[in-house]
């Protein structure tokens, strides 16, 4: 399989704006990041769940299209 990357996008809990973080920035477990739309405080390990689900989903549907080629060929 092929290197791919993927973008998932981290949205605000509160409002559902994207979250822009600062670059010089890391942020890690724990943290809390600031939205700039409503100013709530989003909980880093509660974005990250969500972020690795929506992964999953996008990872299941790439490797389901990879797997409709692959039958395709044989079939030729
Ligand atoms: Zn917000």
């Amino acid at each position: 399989m092929e290197d791919k990357t993927f973008n998932i996008s981290l949205k605000c809990l509160f409002c559902d704006s994207p979250l822009q973080g600062d670059a010089d920035k890391e942020f890690k477990s724990g943290d809390l990041i600031e939205c700039l739309e409503c100013h709530e405080h989003n909980d880093y390990d509660a974005l990250m769940d969500i972020a690795i689900e929506e992964g999953k989903e996008k990872v299941a549907e790439y490797a389901k299209d990879e797997i409709e080629k692959s039958l395709k060929k044989l079939f030729k």
